[in-house]
């Protein structure tokens, strides 16, 4: 997805660095919209009907946020050793698990994730010393959302032309209760960077067995 070219905060926001959020939707192979997906940033009237229109062609949800820089497009990923943990952290915020996961979290009816199948190859490497085919493996796109405690819209955005956006002290995540969607895994302040979860994951997670995640305890009001 193409930044913008700022003229009120002179920012490329989006274009020299990347912005974490991550639209999960295929793009048809036919599709005209290639030219505009990969190419260059854009001032703000531009930038917001190309916007509106990979909304529309590509059917985005709703609670995907296409921002200047986002990744757009299935999840793809390369294997590097043979064997593949059931929880795997590419990026923060990115959480790539294995269908055994998100089996365990759909039966426990957990909310605020959205699998989506991840299109993996073996790297070079893991090739030549496996034969069968990759794991199944989903990203799990994070729809729940919260407030942290004195936080919102207008408070972050620094920016309202380009819609910038700060996360100012990212370890202090108290959640504010009151601005939370109930979801069992949410992001706070729209920051796709950190994902938070209920008592009710962690006990999942636990008692499922699985390995390679750690849930940290944050305070609430
Ligand atoms: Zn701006």
């Amino acid at each position: 997805m193409p930044g913008i070219l700022c003229p009120v905060c002179t920012e490329e926001t989006g274009g020299g660095w990347a912005s974490s959020d991550r639209v999960r939707v295929d793009i048809p192979d036919d599709t005209l919209l290639q030219p505009v997906l990969s190419g260059q940033s854009l001032p703000p009237a531009e930038w917001k009907k190309v916007r509106d229109r990979i909304r529309t062609e590509l059917n985005v949800p709703a609670y995907m946020r296409i921002t200047p820089g986002a990744a757009i497009g299935l999840p793809r990923a390369e294997l590097l050793q043979p064997d593949v943990q059931q929880i795997v952290h590419p990026f923060p915020g990115q959480l790539i698990v294995r269908d055994t996961v998100v089996y365990a979290l759909e039966q426990a009816r957990l909310t605020g994730f959205q699998p989506v199948p991840v299109i993996a190859e073996w790297g070079m490497k893991a090739q030549r010393l496996v034969a069968e085919d990759p794991p199944l493996l989903y990203e799990l796109c994070i729809s729940g959302h919260a407030w942290r405690v004195g936080f919102d819209e207008e408070r972050i955005t620094t920016c309202h032309m380009c819609g910038r956006k700060l996360f100012p002290d990212p370890h202090w995540l108290e959640v504010d209760q009151n601005r939370w969607d109930g979801s069992d895994f949410f992001t706070v302040d729209m920051n796709p960077n950190i994902v938070l979860v209920t008592d009710r994951v962690c006990h999942i997670l636990a008692d499922a067995g699985f390995g390679n995640y750690r849930c940290v305890p944050i305070a609430t009001s």
